[in-house]
Formats: C-alpha cells, sequence, structure tokens
C-alpha cells in the first residue's frame, strides 16, 4: 500500500511490547478475576513509559535469546471475553499460536490498544458488542498489512497492570492476556503525555513529499473508505461498506486505466484499514491532482437513498451532511488511533489561497460528477453537499467524497452489490474525472500552473 498506513501507524503510542517467549513464573497474587491464567511473564519495552507506578515490576524477567515458536499458517483468534470487576478487568483472546503484542492507549475516549501480527479472526459475531468491568466493549480487525489490532473500550482512565502471551498448554490455547486497573484522569493523561512526545519525535522524521515528477502524468488518488478494523456502515443482510466500495474503486482504476496519461493509485488495495490522516498524506505524497473519496454509508432514515458528492467545508450544507461527516470523522478512534491536535489552523497565507483555489476545483469536480451521474443513476435531492470532512482537508488536491448510496436504504443496497450497476457508475464518475482535467488542462495552458506550491501545513 505505498507509503501510507504502515508508516503512519508506526508512530501510535507504544507503551509496552511484549516479546514472546517471555518465560519466568511469577503468579500474581494480586489477581483475584475468576479467569485462572497461570502467568508465564511479561516483558517490558525498553524505556516504557509504564515503568514509573504501575506494577509491572511483578514477575518481569523475560528470557533473551529465542525467536518466536514457528507456527504454521496465520494464527487464528476464535474467541475473547472479558472478567473481573470495575477495579480490576482482565481481557483474554484465545489464538492457535503465540504471537507478540504491544499494548498502548489513547483519550477521547478512553481506550487501551493491543497491536499483534497479522492473524485471522474468527470469533462469533456479537463478541465485543458488550464488555464487562473496566471494558464496556472492544473490536478487532486488521490495522494495516501484516498488522491487527484489538481496540477496547474503556469506561474511564485505566492503566495497563500487565500484559502478556500464554502458550498453550494443559489443553488451554495460547491467549493473550491484559490485566486492566482503575486509574485516575491525572496518571492516566501523564502517560499519554510522554507517550505524545515520543510520538512527535518520531513524526518529525517523517519525509516530506519531494517535488513532483516532471511528466505530463495527471495523478488521481482513489480512496476507498474504510478498511480492516473499521468496516464503514453495515447493511442490515450485513453488506459492509469497507468491501462495496474497494470493489467500485477497483472497478473506476480500470476504467481510468484506458487513459495513458492518467496515474491512478489507491490508499487502500485490500481489506486493510488506513488512518484518515495517513490518506490525506498519501495523496500529498502521490502529489495527486484529484483525491475521490469513495463510500457508502447509512443514515436514519432508510428512505435516505442516491448518490452524493461531498466537498469540505467547515460549515456543513445542513444537519445531514453534519452528522456524515460526524460519523466517517470516527473512522480513527474506532481504529485506535491518535488524532493529534488539530493542527489544521491556517496560519500561512499560501495555503490558505491554496486551500480556496483547491475548494473551487473540487466544487467544480462535484458539479461535474453529479451532471455525469444524473442520466444514468439516482441521485440524492440535494447531490452536492458540504461538511466538515477529514479526509478532504488537503490543502493542495482538489477533494471529493462520493456516497454511492446509502446501505440504510434496502434498494440503495441492491445497486451497490450489483456489479453492473457499480460498472456504469464508474464510467459516469470516469467521464466526470476527464471533464475535469479537460478544463485544468485548458487552464494551465493558458496561465500556467493554477495550483500554488505550498510546503507543509
Ligand atoms: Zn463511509
Amino acid at each position: 500500500m505505498g507509503l501510507g498506513a504502515g508508516r503512519l501507524l508506526a508512530t501510535g503510542i507504544v507503551l509496552l511490547s511484549i516479546a514472546w517467549p517471555a518465560s519466568a513464573q511469577s503468579p500474581s497474587p494480586r489477581l483475584a478475576l475468576n479467569e485462572d491464567v497461570a502467568e508465564v511473564g511479561v516483558a517490558a519495552a525498553e524505556g516504557s513509559a509504564l515503568s514509573g507506578d504501575v506494577s509491572l515490576k511483578e514477575g518481569i524477567a523475560p528470557e533473551a535469546g529465542e525467536g518466536a515458536p514457528a507456527v504454521a499458517g496465520p494464527i487464528v483468534a476464535r474467541e475473547a471475553r472479558v472478567v473481573g470487576d470495575g477495579a480490576r478487568t482482565r481481557f483474554i483472546m484465545d489464538l492457535s499460536g503465540p504471537a507478540a503484542v504491544s499494548v498502548f492507549m489513547l483519550d477521547e475516549p478512553y481506550r487501551v490498544v493491543v497491536d499483534l501480527p497479522e492473524m485471522h479472526f474468527e470469533l462469533p459475531a456479537e463478541t465485543g458488542k458488550s464488555g464487562k468491568g473496566l471494558v464496556s466493549a472492544f473490536r478487532y480487525g486488521l490495522i494495516s498489512a501484516g498488522k491487527s489490532r484489538i481496540v477496547l473500550d474503556a469506561t474511564g482512565p485505566v492503566a495497563v497492570d500487565k500484559a502478556f502471551v500464554l502458550p498453550a498448554e494443559k489443553g488451554q490455547p495460547a491467549r493473550v492476556v491484559v490485566d486492566l486497573v482503575r486509574s485516575t484522569r491525572t496518571a492516566f493523561l501523564e502517560t499519554l503525555r510522554v507517550s505524545r512526545d515520543r510520538m512527535n519525535e518520531a513524526q518529525k522524521a517523517e519525509a516530506l513529499p519531494g517535488p513532483a515528477p516532471n511528466d505530463g502524468k495527471l495523478r488521481i488518488v482513489l480512496d476507498p473508505g474504510h478498511g480492516g478494523i473499521d468496516s464503514g456502515a453495515i447493511a442490515k443482510s450485513g453488506t459492509l461498506e469497507k468491501h462495496i466500495v474497494l470493489a467500485f474503486a477497483n472497478q473506476l482504476k480500470e476504467k481510468l486505466a484506458a487513459n495513458p496519461r492518467y496515474e491512478v493509485t489507491m490508499t487502500r488495495t485490500d481489506d486493510s484499514f488506513m488512518p484518515l490522516r495517513g490518506r490525506v498524506q498519501f495523496a500529498r505524497q502521490k502529489h495527486a491532482d484529484l483525491f475521490v473519496s469513495i463510500h457508502a454509508d447509512s443514515f436514519s432514515g432508510a428512505d435516505i437513498r442516491g448518490a452524493t458528492v461531498y466537498t469540505l467545508s467547515e460549515r456543513a450544507s445542513d444537519r445531514m451532511a453534519a452528522s456524515i461527516a460526524e460519523s466517517e470523522n470516527k473512522s480513527d478512534i474506532l481504529a485506535g488511533v491518535d488524532v493529534p491536535e488539530d493542527t489544521d489552523e491556517v496560519s500561512d497565507i499560501l495555503i490558505d489561497l491554496a486551500r480556496r483555489e483547491t475548494k473551487n476545483f473540487a466544487v467544480v469536480f462535484a458539479r461535474n460528477v453529479i451532471k455525469e451521474l444524473k442520466p444514468d443513476v439516482r441521485l440524492f435531492k440535494r447531490p452536492h453537499q458540504q461538511a466538515g470532512f477529514m479526509v478532504l482537508k488537503a490543502p493542495d488536491v482538489p477533494s471529493a467524497l462520493v456516497e454511492l448510496g446509502y446501505l440504510s436504504n434496502p434498494d440503495d443496497e441492491k445497486l451497490l452489490t450489483s456489479a453492473e450497476w457499480r460498472d456504469k457508475t464508474a464510467v459516469a464518475i470516469s467521464r466526470a474525472i476527464d471533464e475535469f482535467f479537460r478544463s485544468r488542462v485548458a487552464d494551465m495552458a493558458a496561465s500556467g500552473p493554477v495550483t500554488p506550491q505550498v510546503g507543509e501545513p
């Protein structure tokens, strides 16, 4: 997936990583949880932000040297559960083999994030919808190539007392165990502050986009929404938005490939997750001339249907647009991605100008899309809407978000799941893209480059 997800996700706040194996025997006297798990040890990462007042000290004696035992095929997770109470809560997930894990925390809302190598999650559908004690719910899924994630929603400030991996023994499967204890907001924020400082250091090292290659190509980035741990909208029948939009993006890419001037890339090409900011960064790194985010959301009220094109505006065009943007912007929270303070404030006049011009181009593109869809594809009654979508915030890349339809509407769902309908819609959008570039290329020929070159915001 190019330069995107892996690198950006690597900047998460890692508080402790638990290497496999860690085999010192260390039954904890303080564990009064009814799940009887004999601990085999915890290895805290070097410089762990938890090394202070949190009692990771007991029983920490990692054995050096050995690597992870070989397991045939990908690890499979088959069951997960939460036990304990409001003072002390244990999360357990059964695995087909041992795996290295790392754990970090996020606030607003309080979450504990457990990262693991890529694995198959074959758990009952209801798993994680409700929790117990300090955990109100949890989610799991692929987060990027080679990496899976579990996100525990905490009921308040918590501390990770222990996190460890057990091998299969005595008829029990291998398990990931995370013990949480109640903490204070002050202590929680202090832990976050330390790890955020480290993350900011890591982010400084991120490469700025180099100069755009002067090859006359028109660069288009297609952005199939959601992915991996974040399924997006789910239709009553179980159809997932993330699958529909990836299928559509592939079809659209194929249409665009007919034009040799286009260079088309996608923010994801498989069922993995990319954070919203990562999608914006991806477009900027690719020197995109156009960014098209593709969605098929749901909205309360099954009568809402039809394609809608959204462009960026701080003020939403109406309540529905505001609500769609709000739910889209929650993607990172669902996936346990740290969302840095909004660094979006425009201090640089150049960026401001670029942004205004970029927005104008985006609006032109949105109108093209609506015009091309109209003859063939059912549109929402007000098909061009504006709202504060995070994914549309690149200051120098004209960006639009196309809701192909709404999975909450059964008739729309029928269309969205039809390859034929998607094909027809992809043809219409590719025509809109052609038209957008025809007019832009004419402008550029007349007046030189139209997009001012700007630095990083
Ligand atoms: Zn969506």
